[in-house]
């Protein structure tokens, strides 16, 4: 592919704290809520997640919602509930960045900074956390080409940081039985065409959590560098994304599962 100057393949292995990310490392497990919604919730998933063995706590502060009418998050607040989880469960964190006027706030309190899909082509944004010396999860945008989502790593990485994971979260296409179409293929094509470890999020990826099992198992037989998986304490009464959550104890169930064949 013509045009890139700075991620041509060669592999990167992302330091988070003491973990590496890509190359011929274990496939790291992301995991936690949606959204952050209280201290309590945050705090009871970590400390569960962690005796599981996640390695990384995921959970949103400020959400890109569909509606404008639904729950946008608990923003700086959020930050500091994951932050104190985090912290209380010895794990990193990585929460979603949107407006670069709270990157100053995300960058400050995560150890990860997530580009949620719909930015993917907010290229104002990607140069801005390209100065920045912090890793970054890109997730792939929602309608992407291959071509499209490298061009974006390219723009953090042209901007100087290459410490970069990409996530692919699925696609839109034709298909509606799920919520989006998890592009496993791309999972090789990326990690070759960058260098960059690729992690998998089977929650956004289906829409379903029963197909969260089957998927993981896949997405790590073709060689994925990591899981992200959205974990709630109580998914009926989830502020968002409850269909497609999972509960810490048939997350417990999947990490076995996976593990058995895998990490
Ligand atoms: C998320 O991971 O919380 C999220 C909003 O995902 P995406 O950007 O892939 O829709
Ligand atoms: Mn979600």
């Amino acid at each position: 592919m013509e045009n890139r100057k700075i991620l041509t393949g060669e592999k990167i292995v992302v330091k988070v704290g003491k973990l590496n990310i890509g190359g011929d490392n274990p496939p790291v497990l992301i995991a936690g809520p949606c959204a952050v919604e209280s201290k309590k919730q945050v705090i009871d998933t970590a400390l569960a997640l962690k005796e599981i063995g996640v390695n990384i706590l995921r959970g949103g502060a400020f959400k890109p919602r569909t509606s404008p009418y639904s729950f946008q998050g608990l923003g700086l607040k959020g930050l500091e509930y994951l932050r104190e989880a985090g912290e209380k469960a010895g794990l990193p964190i990585v929460t979603e960045l949107m407006d670069e006027k709270n990157l100053d706030a995300v960058a400050e309190y995560a150890d990860i900074i997530q580009i949620g899909s719909r930015n993917m082509y907010n290229y104002p944004l990607l140069k801005t956390i390209g100065e920045i010396d912090k890793p970054i999860l890109l997730k792939r945008g929602m309608s992407a080409t291959i071509k499209e989502w490298i061009m974006a790593a390219e723009y953090i990485a042209t901007f100087g940081n290459k410490k970069i994971i990409l996530c692919e979260r699925g696609i839109r296409t034709f298909q509606n039985y799920t919520r989006n179409t998890l592009d496993l293929a791309a999972v090789p094509i990326m990690q070759k065409e960058t260098g960059l470890p690729v992690v998998v999020d089977p929650s956004h990826g289906t829409g379903i959590r029963e197909l969260i099992l089957p998927m993981s198992k896949a997405a790590l037989a073709c060689g994925a560098n990591g899981l992200m998986i959205e974990v709630h304490t109580d998914p009926k009464c989830a502020l968002s994304d409850g269909f497609q959550s999972i509960t810490p104890e048939e997350y417990r169930k999947v990490v076995e599962d996976v593990k058995k064949y895998f990490l």
